[in-house]
């Protein structure tokens, strides 16, 4: 499967400075979605109603949504994780979609949510019907369907079944995530292939970490699969507060860069994402992973001949 544009979610300024460990404040995340907006993202998940005590730097969901520019060409996707969370978003109406999440393994939706496997799926299935009921729309996610910290392999088809029962409600699209990075690519073009057979016609999204070193891979296999979706991250920042070692989401410039040097439109601007790059590294006072944002894109060649006299270098 081949398509010549690939739509990203721009997830910054949640899953990328949600585990940062210093407190990013307000104005800078709106600044972040912002950037994000003007270098052709149009829909971005902008935060997460969950515990601030659980996830301080979240603690500002209402704020940030409050200052939120007011744009009909793009969607706010808000994370929840349970039917408080789904009200405090809708509440704030600022929100577009809500963004669910059920856990593949018993273990890891403990941690993550307090909930068993199942219960994370009737949950996802309650915020997806939630959200429909005041006319929003929703996205669903499934954390840690390439391995679990906790309990390692992850049955496909138990992902594949919550996949489908999460489907039946009616979510925009069904993500599968690999929450803590070790995802391989041929694991990833098995499972997006039989994911995609079983919620037809709704599209697949995909969402990596980096910490391995095998997302931008991930991200291609899964595209070759039929993924239509590919949540990223500028800079690369990310993790989870829940998984050991998790390291940062594929970098929205080093995605949009592969892509758009393979010919899939993307809808972004790769000079507009690399200044964001430059800026958010001084927001966070460190540099970023992405290597586009240190690179730079493709060489551009001056097309006047006159100066090559003076060039020395062979
Ligand atoms: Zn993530």
């Amino acid at each position: 499967m081949y398509t010549n544009r690939i739509e990203i979610v721009e997830v910054s300024a949640r899953d990328g400075i949600q585990n940062e460990k210093r407190a990013v404040a307000t104005a800078d995340k709106v600044a972040l979605i912002e950037r994000a907006i003007e270098a052709g993202a149009r829909r971005l998940e902008v935060t997460s109603f969950v515990n601030p005590r659980a996830v301080p730097q979240m603690a500002d969901a209402e704020e940030v949504c409050t200052a939120l520019p007011q744009r009909d060409d793009v969607t706010y996707v808000g994370l929840v994780m349970n039917a408080r969370g789904a009200d405090r978003a809708i509440a704030t109406g600022r929100i577009d979609q809500l963004g669910a999440v059920a856990v593949s393994t018993d273990t890891f939706a403990m941690r993550n949510q307090g909930q068993t496997r199942d219960g994370s799926v009737e949950a996802c299935r309650d915020i997806i019907e939630r959200a429909q009921n005041v006319g929003l729309t929703a996205q669903a996610t499934l954390a840690a369907s390439f391995g679990c910290p906790f309990e390692g392999e992850v049955a496909e088809d138990r992902v594949i079944a919550m996949a489908r029962a999460i489907a039946e409600a009616g979510p925009v699209e069904i993500a599968l995530a690999d929450t803590i990075g070790v995802g391989n690519p041929a694991h990833v073009d098995r499972l997006v292939s039989k994911v995609r057979e079983a919620v037809d016609p709704l599209p697949v999204r995909v969402h990596f970490h980096n910490t391995r070193g095998t997302g931008l891979a991930n991200v291609w296999a899964a595209i070759q699969a039929g993924a239509q979706v590919v949540d990223a991250s500028i800079g690369g920042l990310g993790g989870c507060p829940f998984a050991p070692g998790a390291a940062g989401n594929v970098a929205t410039e080093d995605v949009a860069f592969m892509l758009e040097r393979a010919g899939i439109q993307t809808g972004l601007d790769l000079e507009r994402l690399i200044d964001v790059n430059h800026w958010l590294a001084e927001v966070m006072g460190k540099d970023l992973p992405a290597m586009v944002g240190k690179a730079g894109g493709f060489p551009k060649v001056e097309e006047t001949s006159e100066d090559t006299e003076e060039r020395t270098a062979a």
